[in-house]
């Protein structure tokens, strides 16, 4: 048994993910006609989801770039996008516009598409990165707020131009078994090791966010060079695309940092837990956990004014 304390801080750290949801969103597909959402009858009103003010900003705040509070608690100005194609990636799900980020999570996905033929991989298929203005959103992810969080689909690009129909109809590849305990040998490549380790070796990324049979395979397989494990962290889902995370830009004080994985690679007896039968196969709780929703006051003030700058 592992120690209980170990038990309640997996489970602090898969509330803070929400990793359930953002398996199932990364499945979910999009749709050629987004309708805009209908206002809101009282948008003043305090005790409003903030997702319900967030999720209708369909444009960047023009200020100064800011990332703003915590991953999963804040805001993001000055976005800028990410363009649709780019010689090596290529944007998917266009209706659900989030391919919004901090600038340098921009530079950073350019110059890892740059890299990605050099290591193996054809090009990136970016899923969500944050909302215009960051903030909650009204589906998936309980983190990607603050612009510094983005998804990258476990399917290399194709060498040809996706329709926007493909963009919103394909489905992300899964690299894991169906019982969840390794790596799927007919979909996990080599490549996948070369995409992965180029993206935790970039300096500015903290973390890279994998499901456990993933981090499995990377502790098995990985033989030298293994300095960047470290940064590659387990969590529940992420089997059809890996996340990525970096670290508060030094300029932004406002932007609060999350506590850096510790400097062992990894693979021990942490790793192993992800495995035993009561994580892989929970028993349901009676009364399922309602996440509370966050409103205004639970975000920085300073996303206030992000929120209403025109
Ligand atoms: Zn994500």
């Amino acid at each position: 048994m592992r120690p209980p304390t170990i038990a309640i801080l997996a489970a602090s750290v898969v509330t803070l993910l929400m990793p359930g949801l953002d398996a199932a969103r990364a499945q979910d597909k999009g749709t050629l006609n987004p309708q805009p959402l209908p206002p809101l009858a009282n948008p003043d009103d305090p005790r409003l989801a903030a997702k319900q003010l967030f999720g209708r900003k369909t444009k960047p705040v023009p200020l100064q770039a800011r990332a703003i509070g915590f991953y999963n608690r804040g805001c993001l100005a000055g976005a800028q996008a990410l363009p649709i194609n780019g010689q090596t990636w290529q944007v998917m799900r266009l209706s659900r516009n989030r391919n919004w980020g901090h600038p340098k999570l921009i530079r950073l996905l350019e110059r890892l598409a740059e890299k990605a033929p050099k290591v193996g991989w054809n090009g990136l298929l970016v899923g969500d990165l944050s909302q215009p203005r960051g903030g909650p959103m009204l589906t998936g992810h309980a983190s990607h707020q603050i612009g510094l969080d983005a998804d990258v689909w476990l399917t290399p690009m194709p060498d040809r131009q996706l329709t926007r129909e493909e963009r919103e109809e394909m489905l992300a590849t899964n690299v894991v078994r169906a019982d969840r305990r390794d790596i799927d040998p007919a979909a996990w490549t080599p490549a996948h090791i070369g995409i992965i380790k180029a993206t935790a070796k970039e300096p500015e990324v903290e973390r890279v966010l994998v499901n456990p049979a993933i981090k499995k395979a990377l502790c098995r397989d990985v033989k030298d060079d293994r300095g960047w494990l470290h940064k590659v962290r387990p969590v529940p889902g992420h089997n059809y695309h890996f996340h990525i995370r970096m670290r508060c830009p030094a300029e932004n004080p406002d932007c609060r940092p999350q506590e850096p994985p510790p400097n062992a690679d990894g693979c021990g007896a942490d790793l192993d837990w992800w495995f035993t039968d009561a994580v892989l196969n929970p028993k349901p709780p009676a009364v399922p956990p309602q996440p509370r929703q966050l409103t205004m006051t639970d975000l920085p003030p300073a996303c206030r004014q992000v929120l209403v700058a025109p």
